[in-house]
């Protein structure tokens, strides 16, 4: 690896090489490189002479916007170390990330510093806050587009807009080096407080790289950003992907199927990422046509379980193959794919898509419960190596030498390869059912609801039960309308699967419960179903 390559040199250079050429797409907003180069040179002039020193955490809590990457890409340059935090976070969530992180420096949307930030960062670190109006580059007035109104300026912060308008020239000698930490990434914290990933610019450069190249996108390519630029996902695959290939990023706020339609239509765009929710949001959208799709020379899917029957009804309705990936904060995004003008196969004898290969120089193992390797075509759990597989976490020696002995990610999934190399994700660890003894695994039940017409989306948990222990329950929600019941859908697996697996426990919702990158919440759903026993 090049030791001073990082996203902040791709810029640079993408500055240099194609100036005028749109960088950022926001509404009817556009930001060339040229622009972005020198709005963040101000932002980290700003940074710094406000005191911020090199290493020092920038928490960044904004939705998908021009100020998001301008803010990134200045406390870069600055030296800082990012700290991207989702924005819907609760207080609570946000004061332990600003604690953890000893973050010196917030920059946020202005309505979230007036309503609860401000609160949230009363008993952290925080000493230089900077706030943005999130829709200031917008100037079409959409009323489905959250119009914010520019909030008078709270005398504690700075407006981001106004410090990266200013000029202020780029500090010298802050570049990042490769192996500096570029981001703090808190995992959602599932078991036990979140812990902070510590991505290194060597890390999300080489992710960076892999999505940039070999994708047969062409010059100046653009990318629409499904999934959350917080989210590592969103970050490498489509911020550090379009800064690597001088392309186009164009964003919209939040994600809103319509809204999506139509930016498709009108920016053309030739490639995203996202979580497989966005995709059954869109294929069930009423206005979705195949033309919406027509620009795209390859679509991933990354970071959930992609079921094998919507690849197949997204490919006959709209055209494009969705191609799986599978990744953790950990390994910075993806660690496997499928190469472009490849199929993922499917295993025969579960019916599981494969996730992919593994990428250059990424080595994944499979090992059992001694951590002996298990031959090809048998389970285990998936240990990663590779240059994407971060250091560690941020201040936490005993979960990172349990999580990371000698370097290898334990990524805490199930998982078998084959004799080609395919990698399959079977489900994570801590997911598994146990009914009767037997193991049921959640990804398993949900492909087979998946092929049943009238569902949009399905999560399948375990619900204590006096008899087997714990017993398979499946909540659903229906794409618009289609007409089936509760009996309909567990008949419907018990043609198809083992006694033990099917849902004897079926419940329609109106919706199911997701992160804010789109990842149904089975956690969120166990325990509505502890509630409901
Ligand atoms: P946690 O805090 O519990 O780790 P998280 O969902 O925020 O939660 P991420 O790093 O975003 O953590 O997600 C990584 C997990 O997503 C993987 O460990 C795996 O279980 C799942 N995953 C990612 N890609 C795929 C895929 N293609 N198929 C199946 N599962 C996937």
């Amino acid at each position: 690896v090049d030791p001073a390559a990082s996203l902040v040199h791709a810029l640079r250079r993408s500055a240099a090489e194609a100036p005028e050429r749109p960088f950022l797409a926001y509404f009817d907003g556009r930001l060339t490189y040229r622009e972005a180069d020198e709005l963040s040179d101000s932002v980290a002039g700003h940074l710094v002479a406000r005191g911020l020193e090199r290493g020092d955490r920038v928490a960044v809590l904004l939705q998908n916007s021009p100020q998001f990457v301008l803010a990134v890409l200045g406390a870069w340059k600055a030296g800082a170390i990012v700290v991207p935090v989702n924005p819907m976070y609760k207080a609570g969530e946000v004061g332990h990330v600003l604690r953890d992180g000893e973050v010196a420096t917030l920059i946020c949307a202005d309505r979230a510093w007036e309503s609860y930030l401000r609160r949230a960062a009363a008993d952290s670190p925080v000493r230089i806050v900077l706030t943005a109006c999130e829709l200031d580059f917008q100037t079409r007035g959409d009323a489905r587009v959250l119009t914010f109104e520019r909030l008078p300026q709270a005398p504690d912060a700075d407006d981001l807009t106004a410090v990266a308008r200013a000029g202020h020239p780029a500090p010298a000698d802050r570049d990042p080096a490769a192996a500096d930490i570029a981001l703090i990434s808190y995992t959602s914290g599932t078991s036990g407080a979140p812990k902070g990933a510590t991505n290194t610019h060597a890390n999300l450069m080489y992710n960076a790289e892999r999505q940039s190249t070999g994708l047969h996108l062409p010059e100046g390519p653009v990318y629409y950003a499904l999934a959350p630029l917080f989210h590592i996902t969103g970050m490498v695959c489509q911020l550090g992907a379009c800064l690597n290939s001088a392309g186009t990023l164009v964003l919209t706020y939040r994600f809103e199927a319509g809204l999506v339609l139509e930016t498709f239509a009108e920016h053309r765009p030739h490639y995203t990422v996202g979580p497989s929710t966005a995709f059954m949001a869109l294929a069930a959208h009423p206005d979705v046509t195949r033309d919406h799709f027509s620009s795209f020379v390859n679509i991933s899917s990354g970071g959930a379980p992609l079921p094998p029957a919507l690849v197949e009804k997204f490919r006959a309705g709209f055209g494009p193959y969705i191609r799986n990936g599978y990744g953790l904060t950990e390994c910075s995004a993806p660690c496997a794919s499928v190469p472009p003008h490849r199929e993922a196969p499917v295993d025969p004898a579960s019916g599981t898509l494969a996730v992919g290969v593994p990428g250059p120089d990424t080595v994944v193992r499979i090992v059992d419960d001694r951590g002996e390797e298990v031959p090809f075509g048998e389970q285990g759990e998936i240990l990663v190596r590779g240059p994407q597989v971060v250091p560690g976490y941020w201040r936490r020696p005993d979960a990172t030498a349990e999580t990371f002995p000698g370097g290898e990610l334990r990524t805490g999934d199930i998982g078998f390869m084959d004799e080609q190399g395919w990698l399959y994700v079977v489900d994570r660890k801590k997911d598994m059912i146990n009914a009767s003894g037997f193991k049921v695994w959640p990804r398993e039940v949900e492909d087979v609801l998946y092929t049943h017409p009238a569902v949009r989306e399905a999560a399948v948990v375990g619900v204590p039960d006096g008899y087997r222990g714990e017993t398979v329950k499946a909540y659903i929600s229906l794409r618009p309308g289609a007409d089936t019941d509760p009996d309909d859908l567990a008949v419907y697996c018990k043609e198809r699967l083992a006694a033990y697996k099917y849902p004897r426990q079926v419940e329609i919702l109106p919706d199911l419960p997701k992160t804010a990158s789109g990842k149904i919440l089975r956690r969120e759903l166990r325990s509505r179903a502890q509630d409901s026993q």
